[in-house]
């Protein structure tokens, strides 16, 4: 009576990869410039409501991820990538 039918532990199949890097992309690719105009790039970087990824989904390190959250917001600034609804923090300034 006490068989659970919970599969929440499911085990045993293929490990899914779910694009999480262990390590920073940047970092490991330094081919890759962060840049607001790729904004192919930044995509991979938000979520579809325009939200930037944690860093850890993404795998990008503080370092970048700062660079990564700039960029991103400028692409926002000259309407590239969409807004979010949650409210700037900082003033954009040249
Ligand atoms: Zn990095």
């Amino acid at each position: 009576m006490s068989e659970r039918s919970s599969s929440s532990g499911h085990e045993g199949g293929r490990r899914r990869y779910i694009s999480r890097p262990k390590f920073c992309q940047f970092c490991a690719d330094k081919s890759i410039k962060i840049d607001y105009k790729q904004t192919d790039m930044l995509r991979r970087f938000v979520t579809d409501e325009g939200k930037i990824r944690p860093r850890r989904q993404t795998g990008t390190c503080a370092r970048h991820q700062r660079e990564l959250a700039g960029e991103i917001k400028k692409a926002r600034h000259i309407a590239l990538l969409p807004f979010t609804a949650e409210p700037w923090q900082e003033a954009v300034q040249e």
